[in-house]
C-alpha cells in the first residue's frame, strides 16, 4: 500500500513536470534553462567573429588585400629606381628603447633584406583548434591550446594569399621571418604546421622565432631586436598591435588611448607602409572595452518615444 502510495506522488510528480515542460516550453529553450543552472549551453554555430574571419568572403578578402598591399610594397621598396635614393634602407622595427610615441629606426647597413610576421591568424589561421575550443563553449584553453602547437600540422590554413606573397617576396631575395608567441618547447610542431600549411621551411633560431627564446616571455621587443641584429626588416606583418611593439600592450592602457598610440602622427604612416595589420575579430586585446570605451558621448543617440 505505501509502495503503491509513493507511485502515485511519483506519477503525479512526473505529470506535473511534464506540464510544467509544455507549459514552458514556448518561453523557455534548453539554452536559456542550461544557463539558469549554470552551464554553459552547446554552441549550435560558431562565434560571430569565427563565422566573419574563417567563413565570410570578406575575411578572405580582408587578408588577399593584405598580403597584395604588403607584395606590392615590399617589391616597390627592392626596385632599383634611380629617381628615388632609399640608401641607406632603415629598418621598420622599432629601435631598442624607442617606442611609438617617440620611435627611431635603425639604418640597416648591408644586412639581408627579411619581413617579420607574426603566425596565428596572420600567416595561419588556427581553424583544427578554433572549431574545436567554440565547440566545447570555450574561448580559449591554455592546454588544448599546448596540444594544438604540438600536434596540428595539417589542421591549420594559410591565410588566403599568404602563399603567393611569401613565394614573390622570397623571389625577390627577402627572407621570411617568423616571431610568434607559440612556445619555444612546441617549435618543432610550429615548423610542422607552418610547412603543412604551404608557408616554406622555418628554423627556429633562424627564421623561426618563439616565446621562451629570452626571458620578456610574451614581449616580442627583444626577438624583435635580435631580428633586426641580423636582418633589414623591411616589413612586418601581425594581427596584433603587439606584434609591431609591446608598448601598445602596456599594462591598464585604455581603449582610447591604445587607438590614439597606434595613429599618432610618428608612426601613423607606417601603417600599409612597412606595418601591416591582418583583420582578427576572434580573439586578442582588440576585443574590449565598455559602451563608453567604444562608443563616444556626442554620437549617442536613442528613437524618439
Ligand atoms: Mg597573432
Amino acid at each position: 500500500m505505501r509502495h503503491f502510495a509513493i507511485s502515485l506522488v511519483a506519477l503525479a510528480l512526473a505529470g506535473c513536470a511534464a506540464q510544467a515542460e509544455r507549459a514552458a516550453a514556448p518561453t523557455t529553450s534548453k539554452e536559456t534553462l542550461a544557463t539558469q543552472i549554470g552551464e554553459k549551453p552547446a554552441p549550435t554555430s560558431p562565434p560571430p567573429g569565427q563565422q566573419w574571419l574563417y567563413g565570410s568572403a570578406e575575411g578572405t578578402i580582408a587578408s588577399v588585400q593584405v598580403y597584395r598591399a604588403m607584395t606590392d610594397y615590399i617589391l616597390d621598396q627592392l626596385r632599383v629606381d634611380p629617381a628615388v635614393t632609399r640608401l641607406p634602407y632603415r629598418q621598420v622595427i622599432l629601435a631598442m628603447q624607442s617606442t611609438p610615441a617617440a620611435p627611431r629606426f635603425d639604418d640597416c647597413g648591408n644586412k639581408p633584406f627579411a619581413a617579420v610576421f607574426d603566425a596565428d591568424e596572420t600567416l595561419i589561421w588556427n581553424v583544427g583548434s578554433m572549431r574545436y575550443m567554440a565547440e566545447q563553449g570555450k574561448d580559449f584553453d591554455p592546454a588544448i591550446w599546448d596540444q594544438w602547437e604540438r600536434s596540428g600540422a595539417g589542421k591549420a590554413l594559410a591565410m588566403p594569399g599568404a602563399v603567393e606573397a611569401l613565394k614573390d617576396m622570397r623571389d625577390a631575395g627577402v627572407t621570411i621571418v617568423v616571431n610568434t608567441n607559440r612556445t619555444a618547447a612546441n617549435a618543432k610542431g610550429t615548423e610542422d604546421t607552418l610547412r603543412a600549411a604551404g608557408l616554406g621551411e622555418f628554423k627556429h633560431g633562424e627564421t623561426l622565432y618563439l616565446m621562451g627564446d629570452d626571458d620578456t616571455g610574451s614581449s616580442k621587443d627583444a626577438r624583435r631586436a635580435a631580428i633586426a641584429a641580423r636582418y633589414c626588416v623591411i616589413a612586418m606583418a601581425g594581427d596584433q598591435l603587439g606584434d609591431f611593439s609591446n608598448a601598445f600592450n602596456a599594462k591598464g592602457i585604455s581603449v582610447a588611448d591604445r587607438r590614439k598610440l597606434a595613429a599618432n602622427p610618428a608612426v601613423s604612416s607606417l601603417w600599409g607602409s612597412g606595418w601591416f595589420l591582418l583583420s582578427n575579430p576572434v580573439y586578442g586585446p582588440s576585443i574590449r572595452g565598455s559602451f563608453d570605451d567604444i562608443f563616444t558621448p556626442e554620437t549617442k543617440w536613442e528613437p524618439a518615444r
